[in-house]
C-alpha cells in the first residue's frame, strides 16, 4: 500500500488553549483540584493528543466512561489516576481493573458486590443525588456491600448545573449527607458547570470535561474557556451557478443570479449534521461563506460569491466557537464536539 494523500478534511487542536482551559477551570475550583473527564476519546478531540497535554498542563486525575477506553489513556497517566465510569459489569472487569490497576467507579450493591468478590481493592463510589442515572441510593449506602469497599473517591454528578436550579441545592445537601456516611479519602461532585456554582460544590476535586475542550455550559463560565477545536474541510470543486439553477437533494435553493459555488468535503457523515443546511456558513480567510441546500453525506456547497481568490483544495474554516455553533443548529454543544467524524485527520 502506498502512503496515503492528504486528506481533505482536519481537525486542528490548540493545545494551549487546552491547557489554559483545564488550568483556568483548576483555578476556579478553588482548594480543590480538577481532575479531567476523557471519555469517548476526549470528547472525539483525541485521547493521543488530548492527555498528554492535559497531563503536562497539572491534571492528575482522568475519568473514562468504558473500559475499551483505559488503554489509550494509560499510555499518557498512571493506573491509579483513571477511573472507570461504568464501573464492572461483569467478572471480566474486574479482572482487567485489578490487573491494570485502574479504578472502578462503582454504582450499585451489585457492582459491589461483584467488586469485593473479585478481590476489591481501592475502588471510587457514585452515590446517587437526584439525577437517577448511574449510582447507589442514599438508602443503600449503609448496606454491609458498601463497609466493605474500601473508597477512595466518593463522587456524585450534577443534573441541572448548567441552570440555576434548585436541585443544585438539593443535591448538594445530600451529597454532604453521604460524605457523613461513607469514609473515603476524596469527595468530588462538580462537572464542568458545576465549578461555577461556587466553593460549597467544589469538596477536594471537580471532574471537568464539556469546559476543557472549548464548552461554555453557563454565564459563570464565560470569558473564562478558550475555543480548543477548529474543523477545518477542502474545497473539492468550484463551479457556476445560473439564475433558475438549484443545488443539492430536494433542490432546496434556487439561485435568483450567476453565482460562483464551492463545493466542500465536509457532510453529515463527518459530524456536520444537517441542522448546518440553509443557516450555517464556512469561512475562508475570514469571509463568510454560507451554506446553499442541504448538507449531504460527504459534501455541502457554499456561496463563494464574496471570495473570487478561492481556489480548489484551499481550505475553508467550519465556524466552531461551540456556544454559537449550538445555538445556530439546536445541537448540544456535547454533541457538536463528539460527532465530529474519522475522516478528520486529527
Ligand atoms: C461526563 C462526566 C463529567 C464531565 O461533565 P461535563 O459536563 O462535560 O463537564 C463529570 N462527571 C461524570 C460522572 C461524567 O459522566
Amino acid at each position: 500500500m502506498p502512503d496515503l494523500p492528504p486528506p481533505s478534511l482536519r481537525l486542528r487542536l490548540d493545545p494551549g488553549a487546552l491547557a489554559a482551559n483545564w488550568r483556568a477551570l483548576d483555578r476556579m475550583s478553588g482548594a480543590a483540584r480538577a481532575g479531567a473527564a476523557v471519555k469517548a476519546d476526549c470528547y472525539g478531540l483525541g485521547t493521543e493528543r488530548c492527555v498528554p497535554v492535559l497531563r503536562e498542563a497539572g491534571a492528575a486525575r482522568f475519568f473514562v466512561a468504558h473500559w475499551s477506553e483505559v488503554p489509550a489513556v494509560l499510555r499518557h497517566a498512571d493506573p491509579a489516576q483513571v477511573s472507570v465510569l461504568h464501573g464492572p459489569l461483569a467478572q471480566a472487569d474486574v479482572v482487567f481493573a485489578r490487573e491494570s490497576g485502574v479504578r472502578p467507579v462503582i454504582n450499585s450493591l451489585h457492582q459491589a458486590r461483584l467488586w469485593t468478590a473479585g478481590g476489591g481493592g481501592p475502588c471510587d463510589l457514585m452515590v446517587d443525588t437526584g439525577i437517577n442515572r448511574l449510582g447507589i441510593g442514599m438508602a443503600e449506602l449503609s448496606d454491609p456491600a458498601i463497609a466493605a469497599l474500601s473508597v477512595d473517591t466518593l463522587m456524585s454528578h450534577l443534573a441541572c448545573a448548567d441552570e440555576d436550579s434548585a436541585m443544585n441545592a438539593g443535591q448538594l445537601a445530600r451529597f454532604r449527607e453521604a460524605c457523613g456516611l461513607v469514609p473515603a479519602r476524596a469527595r468530588s461532585l462538580a462537572n464542568s458547570a458545576g465549578i461555577a456554582l461556587g466553593p460549597g460544590y467544589h469538596f477536594d476535586l471537580t471532574r471537568p470535561g464539556l469546559s476543557l475542550y472549548g464548552g461554555v455550559p453557563c454565564p459563570g463560565l464565560e470569558g473564562q474557556i478558550r475555543q480548543v477545536a477548529f474543523p477545518q474541510a477542502a474545497v473539492i470543486q468550484l463551479r457556476r451557478l445560473g439564475r433558475g439553477d438549484s443545488v443539492g437533494y430536494n433542490a432546496t435553493f434556487t439561485a435568483d443570479r450567476d453565482m460562483a459555488a464551492a463545493v466542500v468535503s465536509l457532510g453529515y457523515a463527518d459530524g456536520f449534521l444537517r441542522p448546518w443546511g440553509g443557516r450555517g456558513a464556512l469561512a475562508y480567510e475570514g469571509v463568510r461563506l454560507p451554506l446553499l441546500g442541504r448538507v449531504s453525506m460527504d459534501m455541502v456547497v457554499v456561496d463563494a460569491s464574496a471570495a473570487p481568490l478561492l481556489r480548489e483544495g484551499d481550505w475553508l474554516d467550519v465556524p466552531y466557537s461551540l456556544p454559537e455553533a449550538a445555538a445556530a443548529t439546536g445541537l448540544s454543544q456535547y454533541e457538536l464536539l463528539t460527532v465530529l467524524g474519522r475522516r478528520f485527520a486529527r
